[in-house]
């Protein structure tokens, strides 16, 4: 990320926005969601412009709009100058909180946040002790949200790993559950800097570490850099081991024994498509067991479930209504199997599904869908933060 509003940089690009058109209006989920065109990309980043220019003054209120981002970009694929108002629109947070200004629902967020990571790591050591690892070959970094809301996912992945030959993947053993992506969105970008040493720190006993969480996957792999620090694994997503991996699973394409396959949805997370490049791997493992079938916005055109970008906790209501809308067409077309590839996405979209929609995590649709049987120490799933 850019300093902000350093001269060429973001300024450049809040002098764009302020005087386009609103080209990109129509591919905000966010306002699309909300309906409120105070929060379309041209008018956030031009009440960031406004108030960089001293013609409106740094507040709650004004700074309010700052929040109604997920940072997804879908924005930027339809901008001709290739802006990017989620990273802007961040870096605008960054600065008010260093003026002491902050979303309320994100108060004492730095202190919650590690309260959050605590809790988090002891919980992943307590759920699955004979996994964990501080070096090895492969680590399985599966991101707070899955330790805190999908530990059944975590399970599947270690059973599908197992039934792919991927026998020497182990759970990292860290102090730290989340990579800290959060702290970027909630403007906390020393904090982010401090955590991200300290988790580098953690993973550094790997060759390749594979993460469940899309945003933090980016965070990890573009961010940690640009704030000059050095990760020494691969990092990858879960998706880019079960890939190339998935022809060994029972019941591969064109077999006897595959029968009528199933028909399946697949979401892209944004972070993933949009940031990651990863969007074939999962169609590719999905691809052994059913037919994938594509959502009408799909790929690098695929829209936000409503998790990124600390949505949840600053516009909850906007957030889930986000994932509800995702789910719609599936739903208007009968309902059915909907399989995504971040822990994130997967909570979203599984606590706003219809009853005619399930909504399952990679791993555990793979184990299900073929027969790979796996069970999951129970913990209570919280929604803190
Ligand atoms: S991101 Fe691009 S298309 Fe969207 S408002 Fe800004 S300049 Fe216009
Ligand atoms: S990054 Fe996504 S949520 Fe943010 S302004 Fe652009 S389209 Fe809207």
């Amino acid at each position: 990320m850019s300093e902000p509003f350093s001269p060429g940089s973001v300024t450049k690009q809040l002098d764009n926005c302020t005087y386009c058109p609103k080209m990109c209006r129509h591919a905000c989920p966010v306002s699309t969601a909300s309906g409120r065109e105070t929060h379309i990309p041209q008018a956030k980043m031009d009440r960031l412009n406004q108030i960089r220019l001293g013609r409106s003054p740094w507040t709650q209120e004004t700074t309010d709009p700052l929040w109604a981002c997920t940072g997804c970009r879908h924005c930027t694929s339809y901008c001709d100058h290739d802006n990017e108002p989620g990273m802007v629109l961040f870096a605008g947070r960054a600065a008010a909180v260093a003026k002491g200004i902050t979303h309320p629902a994100l108060t004492n967020y730095s202190e919650r946040f590690r309260a959050r990571e605590e809790r988090l790591s002891a919980q992943l050591k307590a759920a699955f002790p004979e996994r964990l690892a501080t070096t090895g070959e492969i680590g399985l970094w599966p991101g707070c949200d899955a330790i805190d809301k999908g530990t059944a996912d975590i399970a599947a992945a270690f059973s599908v790993f197992e039934r792919v030959g991927l026998d020497d993947v182990k759970l990292v053993d860290a102090p730290q559950a989340c990579a800290g992506y959060p702290l970027l969105a909630a403007g906390h970008r020393d904090l982010f800097r401090w955590h991200a040493g300290r988790v580098a720190a953690s993973l550094r006993g790997f060759r390749k570490v594979a993460i469940n969480c899309s945003a933090c996957l980016y965070a990890l792999r573009a961010q940690y850099a640009a704030e000059g620090v050095n990760v020494r694994p691969e990092i990858v997503a879960v998706a880019d081991l079960l890939g190339p991996a998935a022809n060994n699973l029972a019941c591969p394409v064109g077999s006897p024994e595959a029968g009528a396959r199933r028909s399946v949805y697949y979401h892209d997370p944004c972070y993933h498509a949009r940031y990651n490049g990863v969007m074939d791997a999962p169609r590719r493992a999905l691809g052994q067991l059913v037919e994938v079938r594509e959502l009408a916005w799909n790929r690098g055109d695929t829209e936000c479930c409503g998790g990124g970008g600390l949505l949840p906790k600053t516009m909850p209501m906007v957030a889930d209504q986000m994932a509800k809308r995702r789910l719609a067409e599936v739903h208007a077309t009968g309902g059915g199997l909907v399989v995504t590839s971040c822990a994130t996405c997967a909570f979203m979209l599984k606590r706003n599904a219809p009853a005619s929609v399930e909504v399952a995590d990679l791993a555990t649709a793979m184990a299900q869908l073929s027969g790979t049987v796996f069970s999951a120490p129970t913990v209570a799933a919280t929604d803190d933060d």
